[in-house]
Formats: structure tokens, C-alpha cells, sequence
């Protein structure tokens, strides 16, 4: 079982397909897979089945919060083997290197000539020369689209290393060319509320116009205030079914890898979704 508290990267138990030795494909998370050679270690591979669990309770997915894998011992034998291996390659002087989104979770990201090498060609950058004014340029080729979007967290990635890296320098005495250090802007806040409570009173002001109209609480908000609160807002209609007292806008429109688990919008939603906004649009406007 791993518990993943994080919800800004989305956890697929079977994220890619691998191709093992033996002849052998399956669809796995390889990390997940190491945990459970590990659980398989410990018992000596005594079960012919083995079950990753992944717990994300704070990220959205449509399988819901807990997600599960299984895997025969074959499997992972086989993948074992695969692992050996790769890690063997790793020990030869020279092994090369290959950079892309799995950056992110090393330490040489953002001081890395590889991950330098591979994102400048991708992004059509040259770090040797300034950047044009207009900014990168964008391809307009679909099948060149396709591509680069495969890049876009890796160099993101790639980004936040870069500026993480060069702030622990400069933190740590070096001078970075062209840089420095500076405090961000913050807004301000009341230093006591007692006296600024109290100022008010003295000054004969309506102290009332201090405070905020209350703000009603979100569904998941008013759920967690106990059952009857979670039964009352969880009604629906009894025709249609549709809840009375909440209801879901449309999601923003995203273009995402055609892995992703979500349904499809076709383009006549698309021109629906879009009718909607501008008569939601126009509704706004009249009020
Ligand atoms: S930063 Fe460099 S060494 Fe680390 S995973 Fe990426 S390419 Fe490999």
C-alpha cells in the first residue's frame, strides 16, 4: 500500500506499458512495482499474486481515491530481471543518461548537461545566446504539436530546477551574473484587532463596517458538518435526479494526452459548452 498525500501529480497504477523480458507485457506504475518486489522480497515470492495499492485521498480520479494493480509472480520475476539489469547499465562508466519528466525527482536536476542538452533541443532553445523578444517559437505542424506537448512538464520540470538551483547558489554566497536577491511583495495585515476595534469605537465610527457579510461554505464544507448536513445536500430530485441543491458547471476545456482517463469532449459539445459560456456570459452582463 502507498499512501500518496501529495495532489498535484496524479498517481496511475498502470502508467506505462513494459515490455519484460520472457516476452512479457503488462501496464504498471515501475515504482509501484518496486515496492511490491520488495513485499515479494520479504515473503521470499511465496504468493502467486501480488497487489499494489495506491491511496491518494486529496487528488481527483476517476477510479476514486484508492486504486489497485495486480501482478503474478511471473511478472514480477520478470520484471526484476528488468530491473537488475538497468541498474547494472547504470555502473558502466559513461552509461548514458536520459532526461524527461522523471527529472523531477533528482537530485543532479537543474546542474544536469543532459537535461540541459535535451530541453534546449526541444524547446528550440539556444542557452547560448539570449532569448528572442517575441519568445520560443511555437510550431503550428500537428504531428510536431503532439510531440512537444510530451515535453511541456518535463521542461517545466526543467525550469522550476533551473531557478531552485540557481537561489540555493546565490543563497550560499555565489554571485550569479545578472542576479540577485530580493524580498517578495506581501499585503498587509492588521497588526491587532482588539485595538483597531477599539480605535474605531473611540473615533465614534460604525465598527459593524469592519466586518465581512458571512460566506456560505463549499458542498464538501457543509458534507463534513456531520450527517444530517451530508444527507440534506446529497437530496435530489425525484423526476429527474438531479441534486437540488448542488450542481457541477462544465470543467474548463484541456487538451490532454489521449491517455487520460476522462471521457472525450467532441467538438459538437465543444460548440455546446461554448453556446453556454456566452448565454452565461450575457446572464452576467444583465444583472
Ligand atoms: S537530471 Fe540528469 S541525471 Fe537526473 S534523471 Fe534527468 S537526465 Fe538523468
Amino acid at each position: 500500500m502507498d499512501y500518496k498525500h501529495g495532489k498535484g501529480i496524479v498517481v496511475e497504477v498502470d502508467e506505462y506499458e513494459w515490455e519484460l523480458p520472457g516476452g512479457i507485457v503488462i501496464r504498471a506504475n515501475s515504482q509501484l512495482l518496486i515496492y511490491v518486489l520488495g513485499a515479494a522480497f520479504a515473503d521470499q515470492f511465496s504468493h502467486s499474486k501480488y497487489t499494489a495499492v495506491v491511496c491518494q485521498p486529496r487528488a481527483r480520479h476517476g477510479d476514486g481515491p484508492v486504486r489497485t494493480a495486480t501482478y503474478t509472480r511471473r511478472e514480477l520475476m520478470a520484471f526484476l530481471e528488468l530491473v537488475r539489469e538497468r541498474a547494472r547499465a547504470t555502473e558502466v562508466p559513461g552509461a548514458p543518461l536520459h532526461a524527461g519528466k522523471w527529472c523531477r525527482w533528482c537530485p543532479k536536476s537543474g546542474d544536469c548537461a543532459e537535461q540541459d542538452r535535451e530541453t534546449s533541443e526541444q524547446a528550440g532553445a539556444s542557452f547560448d545566446e539570449l532569448p528572442p523578444e517575441g519568445g520560443l517559437e511555437v510550431p503550428t505542424d500537428p504531428q510536431l504539436l503532439a510531440r512537444k506537448l510530451l515535453w511541456v512538464d518535463a521542461i517545466d520540470v526543467w525550469c522550476r530546477a533551473v531557478e531552485s538551483f540557481a537561489q540555493r547558489l546565490r543563497e550560499n554566497g555565489t554571485e550569479i551574473p545578472d542576479h540577485k536577491l530580493v524580498q517578495g511583495k506581501t499585503n498587509r495585515r492588521l497588526r491587532s484587532v482588539p485595538e483597531l476595534v477599539q480605535a474605531v469605537k473611540d473615533a465614534g465610527l460604525d465598527g459593524s463596517k469592519l466586518y465581512q457579510e458571512p460566506k456560505i461554505k463549499s458542498p464538501a464544507q457543509i458534507e463534513k458538518l456531520g450527517k444530517p448536513f451530508k444527507a440534506l445536500i446529497g437530496k435530489k430530485d425525484a423526476e429527474t435526479g438531479d441534486f437540488l441543491y448542488t450542481m457541477k458547471p462544465p470543467g474548463k476545456i484541456t487538451l490532454v494526452h489521449s491517455s487520460d482517463p476522462r471521457t472525450e469532449v467532441t467538438l459538437d459539445q465543444l460548440a455546446q459548452f461554448t453556446d453556454l459560456d456566452e448565454e452565461q456570459t450575457e446572464g452576467d452582463w444583465d444583472e
